[in-house]
């Protein structure tokens, strides 16, 4: 029998054409987003006494998940005409909106934070061509101003606010379907401005109500502790995480991400940075690297095994959001090897592998 091989992917719009507000005026804009790995974490399921499955996501063209919605809330923008997008961001929404616009012909201006966007983030940005501005403010604070400028100026605001963004991001419920031939039994996923979650649950139950799938997942949401707004039941004024892309204090999607999970029978917690710290080291363990905030959902699920609310044997999807090389400073401070300098010689790495001095 001849093994499947490589087939060319076309981007979620085509790919996924029939669930998405797709017009035959859409432009169909593709970086070739979507269609990421979905990989057994054998460790973590050994662990868990479960199947944990960790989907990707950091593998879509700019690095993040952000690229499924920002493909079509971009051609959506073309199609109605529009000439400049704005977003205000933590780093992965302006790297994905640079990248979308410039490939579409369109003017980018994206809002970060100034001094809490990580490197590889800020790099992304540059090169697409963004026009950039750093504000001295929090994301919360970019995205209130994002929002004034739509008023008075002809901007299309591609953050999560813009309904495209969501309908956009189902598509990675959609495939973990396909993969999985039916839903799993639990899905844990980082929040920040809670769009993604809200996505997901959303992809699921069109899905479901396609008849694609025979049961719809329960969804268990992460916010990192020091931007917890949604576990204490409040925003939060000046959020702290070192996962600078969930560091969000007043959640856009609030509303849309409690129903997910309370329709759903999931939950909605908080992790502290030490929890996602050991996360994002115990991931790399798996083989897989992703960037602090992805690994909040690990230590979601680590949290929920260890209060004994994982069954035996379920089915578990981790959603990692983004690649871990978008923070290379983080894993520089936490990551455990330490290089060490050695003569260029054989005796010397002879003597260091051996465990001497070299
Ligand atoms: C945007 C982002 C999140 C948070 O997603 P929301 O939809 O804002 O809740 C988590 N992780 C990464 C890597 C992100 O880029």
């Amino acid at each position: 029998m001849t093994a499947a091989v490589h087939t060319r992917w076309p981007g979620i719009l085509e790919a996924y054409r029939r669930f998405l507000p797709i017009t035959d005026h859409t432009p169909p804009l593709s970086l070739c987003e979507g269609n990421t790995p979905l990989v057994a974490a054998p460790g973590l399921s050994r662990e868990i006494g479960a199947s944990v499955w960790l989907k990707l996501e950091g593998c879509n063209p700019t690095g993040s998940f952000k690229d499924r919605g920002m493909v079509l809330a971009v051609a959506k923008a073309l199609e109605e005409g529009s000439q400049t997008v704005i977003c205000a961001s933590t780093g992965n929404t302006s790297a994905s909106a640079a990248a979308y616009a410039a490939r579409a012909g369109m003017r980018a201006v994206i809002l970060i934070p100034d001094g809490y966007v990580a490197l590889g983030k800020l790099a992304q940005a540059r090169m697409y061509g963004a026009e950039i501005l750093a504000v001295r403010g929090n994301f919360d604070e970019a995205l209130a101003l994002v929002r004034e400028v739509a008023q008075r100026l002809p901007v299309t605001v591609v953050n999560s606010i813009n309904p495209y963004r969501l309908e956009g991001q189902q598509t990675a419920a959609f495939e973990v379907c396909d993969a999985l031939g039916d839903a799993p039994d639990m899905v844990c996923i980082p929040v920040g401005n809670a769009g993604n979650i809200s996505a997901w649950w959303r992809g699921f139950v069109r899905y479901h109500e396609a008849g694609k799938i025979r049961r719809t997942p329960r969804m268990f949401g992460f916010e990192a502790e020091g931007a917890a707004a949604i576990v204490r039941g409040e925003p939060i004024a000046k959020p702290e995480t070192f996962a600078t892309a969930i560091r969000i204090g007043n959640p856009a999607s609030w509303t849309l991400a409690v129903e997910a999970v309370e329709s759903s029978g999931g939950a909605m917690d908080a992790v502290t940075d030490d929890e996602i710290a050991e996360a994002y080291l115990r991931v790399a363990r798996e083989g897989v690297f992703c960037e602090p905030a992805s690994a909040a959902s690990v230590a979601g699920l680590l949290k929920l095994a260890r209060s004994g609310r994982v069954p035996p044997g379920a089915t578990v999807v981790c959603v990692l959001t983004g690649n871990g090389l978008k923070d290379p400073d983080s894993a520089i401070r936490l990551g455990q090897a330490t290089p060490r300098v050695v003569d260029c010689n054989l005796a010397a790495v002879e003597t260091a592998l051996a465990g001497g001095d070299a």
